[in-house]
């Protein structure tokens, strides 16, 4: 029999909500902050109510900053591991976040591991891949170290100028008879062209495993963007939008996957004294599993509050010369993971000093992806790595900006960013 975590509340309550329909179906958030909520609403609606009265500045702005559940909720979860004394390996709540995760997310399997980086490793090992696999130069580095750690090399192809994802035609061009693999990444949570992914990787007996470390919870038409591919890897990251303090999962389409990958989590171990890969560790322990059953609580209405506050950025930034907000890719669920601007050459500034003048009011902005990983060093002698192959990457990573997008971000902070980059330059 499985063992079950006690929850701090009800069973009703802890179980994941749905995301509450328009009709407000669901029991209120306790994190919703309806006045905050409103107020956001509203600025939304009327982008001049956020273009007027910025607040005084309250001390730096970050990029974002990690949702937490109330303290008092996490506690008992810690008393119960302390008692229970079974801290990894596999303990009760790793087995109930695996099974409640797969559910909120809508797919067969997850295997939960330590970090994004060490599943994406283990993926690729899980696939048997060698030789080349063609990827996204415009993503964190950990997408292209985890090739490299795999024996792989990268090859790098150049991004849709749309989505910023992965271009289908141009990873066909980089295709050569070395070529395994293809390893995508959904940049922002923004779905790539699955289908044309796909078919390029149908046509020449390719793997695909995706980088879904920006993408939980999203969802297309038929269901998770996760089901896509031979295999997905999440981030729990403190950064990302749904974190364990640091943690990751492999999305499995069926249980022997997960079984094979579950193994190679664990040294390769397949009982008690026989070994059969290279495994490593990259096991989650139970108090990042505990959180994340907690956060599962949370999740959608964290989420809610990122829409409302991306919707107060598109009103507030319509219409500005020279600067466009990237748009999703008919997501049907979208999880407003990042708010993603390109400073285009019609604005009165260039990027950089954007982002200088930012900076200088305590508003730390990033400029995901800046410089590409094929830009880096250690990447940067690749023969698909020469910036005139990647024009598309390029001119995004020289553009982009993503401004501050977090479920706590107060409306002041959101009309000072607006107010502040419709007039770069006034004072
Ligand atoms: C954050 C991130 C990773 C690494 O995730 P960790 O959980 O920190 O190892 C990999 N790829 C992308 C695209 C990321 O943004």
């Amino acid at each position: 029999m499985r063992a079950r975590v006690k929850q701090p509340k009800d069973p009703a309550d802890s179980r994941p909500r749905r995301r509450r329909g328009p009709d407000g179906a669901g029991p209120p958030s306790p994190l919703l902050d309806d006045a905050l909520a409103e107020r956001l609403a509203a600025a939304a609606r009327d982008p001049a109510l956020l273009r007027t009265d910025p607040a005084p500045r309250t001390g730096p702005v970050y990029v974002t900053q990690p949702f937490l559940p109330p303290f008092a909720e996490f506690a008992p979860m810690l008393r119960e591991i302390w008692d229970r004394k079974v801290l990894t390996n596999g303990g009760p709540c790793h087995a109930e976040f695996e099974e409640r995760l797969a559910a909120y997310l809508g797919v067969p399997h997850v295997a939960l591991f330590n970090n994004a980086t060490t599943a994406l490793v283990v993926a690729l090992r899980a696939l048997g891949l060698t030789g080349e696999v063609v990827t996204t130069p415009y993503s964190f580095v950990a997408t292209s170290h985890a090739l490299t750690w795999g024996g792989l090399t990268p090859v790098f192809a150049d991004i849709d100028p749309r989505t910023l994802n992965l271009d289908p035609a141009a990873v066909e061009a980089a295709i050569t008879p070395r070529t395994r693999a293809i390893m995508p990444v959904h940049c922002y949570g923004h779905p790539c062209d699955v289908e044309g992914l796909a078919a390029v990787a149908r046509r020449h007996g390719l793997r695909i495993v995706y980088d879904a470390a920006h993408a939980f919870g999203v969802r297309d038409a038929a269901g998770s963007i996760l089901r896509h591919g031979d295999l997905s890897v999440l981030s729990f990251h403190a950064t990302k939008v749904f974190n364990t303090f640091e943690g990751g999962a492999i999305v499995c389409p069926d249980a022997r996957r997960k079984d094979q990958i579950d193994k190679l989590k664990n040294f390769g171990h397949d009982g008690e004294t026989s070994v059969i890969d290279v495994g490593l560790n990259g096991k989650m322990s139970e108090f990042n599993a505990a959180l994340g059953l907690l956060q599962l609580r949370y999740i959608d209405s964290a989420i809610d509050r990122r829409a409302v506050i991306d919707a107060a950025y598109r009103a507030g930034l319509a219409g500005i010369a020279g600067l466009a907000c990237l748009d999703g890719s008919g997501e049907a669920r979208a999880n407003f993971s990042y708010f993603p601007v390109l400073v285009g050459p019609g604005y009165p500034v260039a990027r950089d000093a954007l982002w200088e003048i930012l900076k200088a009011e305590g508003i730390h902005t990033r400029r995901y992806f800046h410089p590409l990983i094929s830009d880096h060093p250690m990447y940067a002698g690749l023969p698909s790595a020469d910036r005139s192959r990647l024009p598309v990457a390029s001119q995004a990573a020289d553009r982009i900006l993503c401004l501050p997008i977090y479920p706590d971000l107060e409306p002041e902070v959101v009309a000072r960013v607006i107010a502040r980059i419709a007039d770069p330059l006034g004072r």
